[in-house]
């Protein structure tokens, strides 16, 4: 049931924030609820969750069209260009812009609608070759790029970490995140400001909050295991 699981992800999200001398507030839980109905989603917002990731566009659009309105809607997944319009004006947060091009696009369809949109870069941090998001060079002339576009807030870097067997593993890259966004923001760059840290999923997320997350993105803790791998 996902109120139990709610309660568990809760309790472990507590526990990092305590160790870590965190306030509870300074992280948002998102429930991935990609590939589940929207039925498990209006579960989810009885049991008291609102926030919520997806990584389709129409999906999200399709879900948030038959949820309460309560409801707040994550992009997580790999944007296509073509699809820009589906997320924005419905997602509270584009958290994988991970070119100028895309952010370009964005721009310009939120300029069309008169609307600012909040996003995030997506960095690689690991340097996967399998993973989209890009290195830390370029995280930097991407924030500063989109630090310019007039439409868009940007509000600070998202990664996804290696599947690991030990959460343990990827402290070294949400700490990298974290201090990559401090030497962006030493940088002074006009328009930048970043305070958002998106980072850490099921295996990993309690390490994250510990290395500073302000978004952790769980998905099969909360929702179970999904039917297919996405
Ligand atoms: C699916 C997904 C998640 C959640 O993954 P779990 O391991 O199920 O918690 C988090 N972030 C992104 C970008 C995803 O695509």
């Amino acid at each position: 049931m996902f109120a139990e699981r709610l309660k568990s992800v809760e309790e472990e999200i507590r526990r990092a924030c305590e160790k870590a001398d965190r306030k509870r507030e300074e992280v948002t839980l998102i429930a991935v609820s990609k590939t589940n109905p929207a039925e498990a989603v209006r579960e989810a917002i009885e049991a008291g969750q609102l926030d919520f990731g997806e990584n389709k566009a129409q999906e999200m659009v399709a879900k948030k069209a038959v949820c309460p309105d309560s409801a707040r809607w994550h992009f997580i997944g790999n944007l296509q260009k073509n699809k820009v319009k589906y997320v924005v004006g419905n997602a509270v947060m584009i958290h994988s812009v991970s070119s100028i091009p895309l952010a370009a696009e964005i721009e310009r369809i939120a300029a069309k609608k008169g609307l600012t949109v909040s996003v995030l870069a997506e960095v690689n941090i690991a340097d996967e070759a399998t993973k989209h998001g890009i290195g830390r060079e370029e995280a930097v002339e991407l924030v500063k790029a989109m630090g310019e576009m007039p439409h868009l807030h940007v509000e600070g870097l998202m990664c996804i970490a290696p599947p690991v067997e030990d959460p343990e593993e990827n402290r070294p890259y949400f700490a990298a995140m974290r201090q990559l966004l401090n030497e962006i923001n030493a940088m002074g760059l006009p328009g930048v400001q970043l305070h958002e840290l998106s980072m850490g999923m099921s295996g990993d997320y309690a390490v994250a909050v510990e290395e500073g997350a302000t978004f952790v993105r769980v998905g099969t803790a909360l929702f179970g295991a999904r039917n297919y791998p996405v």
